[in-house]
């Protein structure tokens, strides 16, 4: 541990979101699997277009995540954004990169938008505009639904201005695709040219 590290711990009792040990986060050890190894993932087919990440979705790079996105950890947008640059770069210039939304009460609840944040962090670096061109309807307050309007929100989540923009598609992590599918979809319908989609970490099964 350096003295850095020990020093910040022994004051704030702060330790490494990646794996715990204490210090500064990521760890030096945390870091050092942190190496992006570019790829096409197999949920491609799905979406629609070429989905790229950085790596597979598994300790530390998962842990971090979660803790950027639910534990207030946004110091941790820098090394997860590297982790998406490396990613984007591998992907044809665009127009601007475009966040899958939160919805408003994931918004509210975090204060923060964590994949908004990523993008702009990638942005800014490439030189790329972020536009957040989707939006996610009435949420996922499911509970005021009945069965065929939760059927509608799930077939339509998200809407997008008309326009004719070549983007890429941002998000953390990819699970299924279904998600991204229906990012896609909503953005080639509003006249988007979707030239891939770039995100962190792969959690297919
Ligand atoms: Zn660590």
């Amino acid at each position: 541990m350096k003295f850095s590290d020990a020093a910040l711990d022994l004051l704030l009792g702060a330790s490494c979101y990646g794996c715990g040990a204490p210090g500064a986060t990521p760890c030096v050890a945390c870091r050092e699997l942190l190496v992006p190894t570019v790829q096409t993932v197999t949920q491609s087919l799905k979406v629609g277009v070429p989905v790229l990440t950085a790596m597979r979705y598994g300790s530390p790079v998962s842990t971090l995540i979660i803790a950027h996105k639910d534990r207030q950890a946004w110091q941790l947008c820098g090394v997860l954004g590297a982790l998406l640059l490396a990613v984007l770069q591998a992907l044809p210039p665009v127009d601007c990169l475009v966040p899958v939304p939160s919805t408003p009460q994931a918004e509210r609840e975090r204060g923060y938008d964590h994949t908004k944040a990523l993008a702009l962090w990638c942005g800014r670096r490439m030189r790329v505009p972020v536009r957040g061109l989707l939006s996610s309807g009435v949420g996922s307050d499911h509970a005021k639904l009945n069965a065929n309007e939760r059927m509608r929100e799930v077939s339509g989540r998200f809407r997008a201005p008309p326009g004719h923009s070549q983007v890429i598609l941002i998000d953390d992590v990819i699970t299924t695709g279904a998600t991204a599918a229906e990012c896609v979809h909503t953005l080639r319908t509003a006249g988007y040219g979707v030239m891939g989609a770039g995100m962190i970490a792969d959690a297919a099964l």
